[in-house]
């Protein structure tokens, strides 16, 4: 059995109406009576669904005072991170509220980080043109009210970065001081996520197990947040994209998405995020979910053609529904037949504006900015076959 270390010190409030707790959990860390900035989305849903009075009312039971910061777009970028933390400083806040999805919670958790450091926030972002520096100062410390079941965010310690000048979708943080106090995971507040961005969200926490489960750094603890993660997305995505409202559906993709986080701290990401951060640092307006599912079948593809893991892809094939499994290319049949079940089987990167003549250049962005992840490949990826995974992949 291989030994692990894990470490994961958020308070979780899971369920549904878990909302309700939240003020008394911001007592418990001793974040009563304190200033927040509050980090929403420049779009419309949390303000329209009712989502931020609650999480507002909750922040008042507790004494907290805050300034709000709305502006954080779908795949962050470092501007608006730098603004927000240049917000929290001027307003001299003591911590950080997310609420909103993955773009949200990334983005507040690194303003949370860069808001008490001097110099650039490139000087802090481990790896690519990053300078790699130590923190000076403490983070601040932050609190998730996520409003997604995507990309478990809310329980890990790294947050997505876009960096337009360089073309760098990079994950920045990964100190244990960055994970958050507070992880609100409330399904009742997924009930008005629309069904295509459920189907990316969920599809995304898929792949952060799916990808954990064929990595070279095994755990007995890894594969229990694993399967019962993947088990959770075979059982639930499909329902919850053909209805929104199905809340057992809904609770069961949260619980997916939050055992996924885990996955991520005890266990990790394989180069499939890599080869997805490549393609929208290119083109900012491609979701992270439906990048991962375009390379998918071609990815997974890749690693059973080459039989490095064929016991896992045929384990992985049951988990997602398909009694029977006996092959590992079953693994591909299940994926298929998910994808299918939530509408998203037709996605083409050509939609995206994606040429066929990028691959290569996909290929070098992928190492250069998140090869880290290359390292948890089963086996060595090539950049020839990293290029050749995207050509498949091209429609
Ligand atoms: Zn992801």
């Amino acid at each position: 059995m291989n030994g692990y270390t894990f470490y994961a010190p958020t308070r979780v409030l899971f369920g549904a109406g878990k909302l309700g707790e939240l003020h008394a959990a911001l007592g418990a860390e001793g974040l009563a009576g304190k200033k927040a900035m509050l980090v929403i989305s420049d779009g419309r849903s949390v303000r329209e669904n009712g989502t931020l009075t609650r999480v507002q009312e909750q922040l008042a039971q507790a004494n907290v005072a805050f300034v709000l910061f709305d502006k954080v777009g779908a795949n962050p970028l470092k501007a608006i991170v730098e603004e927000g933390a240049a917000l929290a400083r001027t307003e001299n806040c003591d911590f950080v509220v997310a609420v909103g999805g993955g773009s949200v919670m990334d983005a507040a958790k690194v303003m949370a980080m860069y808001a008490p450091q001097p110099g650039a926030l490139w000087d802090y972002v481990p790896g690519a043109t990053g300078k790699m520096l130590p923190l000076v100062n403490s983070p601040l410390p932050w609190v998730a009210v996520t409003t997604t079941a995507g990309t478990g965010s809310e329980v890990d310690q790294w947050g997505v970065v876009t960096n337009p000048d360089t073309n760098e979708k990079i994950g920045c943080g990964g100190q244990d001081s960055l994970f958050a106090k507070i992880a609100v995971v409330d399904p009742e507040l997924m009930r008005t996520v629309p069904s295509k961005y459920t189907a990316y969200q969920g599809f995304d926490a898929l792949f952060h197990s799916v990808e954990g489960y064929i990595a070279n750094a095994r755990s007995p603890m890894a594969d229990m947040v694993q399967r019962a993660a993947i088990e959770h997305v075979g059982k639930y995505l499909a329902r919850a994209v053909a209805d929104g409202t199905d809340m057992e559906a809904r609770e069961g993709m949260a619980f997916a998405n939050t055992m996924s986080g885990y996955s991520m701290v005890v266990g990790a990401c394989t180069s499939e995020h890599a080869m997805e951060h490549a393609m929208s640092a290119f083109h900012h307006n491609l979701p992270h979910g439906a990048g991962l599912i375009m390379i998918s079948l071609a990815y997974f593809g890749h690693w059973i053609d080459r039989h490095v893991c064929d016991e896992r892809f045929v384990e992985m094939a049951k988990m997602l529904g398909m009694k029977d499994a006996a092959a590992p290319e079953d693994f591909l049949a299940a994926l298929q037949k998910l994808q299918k079940d939530c509408g998203v089987d037709g996605l083409k990167m050509s939609d995206y504006g994606i040429s066929v003549e990028e691959c290569d250049a996909l290929a070098d962005n992928a190492r250069a900015t998140m090869g880290g992840l290359f390292l948890s490949d089963p086996a060595p990826l090539s950049k020839e076959e990293c290029a050749e995974i995207y050509r498949r992949s091209f429609r």
